[in-house]
């Protein structure tokens, strides 16, 4: 299971923090185990040791799908002290939910917990969040002809750091003295790029602004990035990558040299405007120079004249 590292701070931010059982809704490409969003479910009824979805958040989930075209992909929710793996009673909602879901190949279900035993002790379905961990389970429907139950299993869990990567890459921006500000924003909505979902986030340095765009395959997968131009038009970005470089570094290097063009571009369209009016000055000037030079010459065929004719000028 892949899930994007905004994805997981967003998990952080609202259960992670807090005492279990709290939860939320995963949402991800279709037929893709992928977590690419976060809903958090506020209105849900929980005590220490059970989390039920809450009912508005089971109308709103196929609003959500919808409006993000993407598809409800499970649960995720905290347990109290080192309980790091679905319950009785949560294999038992996987399963209503499978059935409620007839297109729902697997549920997924990690599960958030106070992680007791440090780090060292990570498996590779679980990775360390603030203060505690997060596991990789999802449920599927029991191949077993007895029975018309769920198996619950564990899955590796693979942590997509793209918000991470363009936070660093905007600090070595502003390090190597290409612009004093580089600000990192989110831009809301899940692009398909090729038919891959990606996250988009704004990149703002100083006055120039940049959209990077990147999917679930990310670092292995290279970014997109566009330049919004002053002059109103959009321009992709060229961006050298691969599997070994430094994703950060990378990105910062695209950039940069972006920055360094667009720079160039601006101070040549300035030169060659201010080209144009000093030409235009000096069309004018000339102008007036042929006029005077002109009297001076009319002056002077005049004063030859009068002096043929013998007159004392
Ligand atoms: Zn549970």
């Amino acid at each position: 299971m892949r899930i994007f590292d905004e994805v997981l701070e967003a998990i952080e931010f609202h259960i992670a923090r807090h005492e279990p059982e709290r939860g939320g809704l995963l949402f991800g490409p279709m037929n893709r185990d992928v977590a690419a969003l976060f809903i958090p479910d506020e209105g849900a009824r929980s005590s220490s040791v059970t989390y039920t979805i809450s009912r508005e958040m089971c109308q709103r989930a196929p609003e959500i799908e919808r409006e993000t075209n993407l598809e409800y992909k499970g649960v995720v929710h905290s347990h109290p002290d080192s309980f790091d793996h679905p319950s009785t009673g949560d294999q038992s909602a996987a399963a209503n939910a499978l059935q409620l879901n007839p297109h729902m190949g697997k549920f997924f279900m990690p599960i958030v917990t106070a992680n007791r035993e440090g780090e060292g002790a990570l498996r590779s379905h679980e990775r360390a969040m603030e203060g505690g961990k997060i596991g990789a389970f999802f449920a599927e429907r029991s191949r077993s002809v007895f029975g018309s139950g769920v198996e619950v299993r564990e899955t590796p869990l693979f942590i997509v750091p793209f918000h991470d990567n363009i936070k660093k890459a905007a600090e070595k921006i502003v390090e190597n003295g290409s612009c004093k500000d580089a600000i990192v924003s989110p831009v809301g909505s899940r692009i398909f790029v090729d038919e891959i979902l990606s996250l988009a986030y704004s990149l703002q340095c100083d006055r120039h602004d940049y959209i990077i765009m990147g999917g679930e395959l990310f670092p292995q997968g290279a970014p997109h990035i566009l330049y919004s131009g002053h002059d109103g038009e959009t321009r992709a970005v060229p961006v050298t990558w691969s599997i070994n470089c430094d994703p950060a570094e990378c990105i910062a290097m695209a950039v940069t040299l972006s920055l360094i063009n667009e720079t160039c571009r601006e101070k040549i369209a300035r030169l060659s405007s201010r080209f144009r009016q000093g030409s235009k000055r000096w069309r004018r000037d000339r102008k007036k120079l042929l006029k005077k030079a002109r009297e001076q010459l009319k002056n002077a065929e005049h004063a030859t004249s009068k002096k043929k004719k013998g007159e004392v000028l």
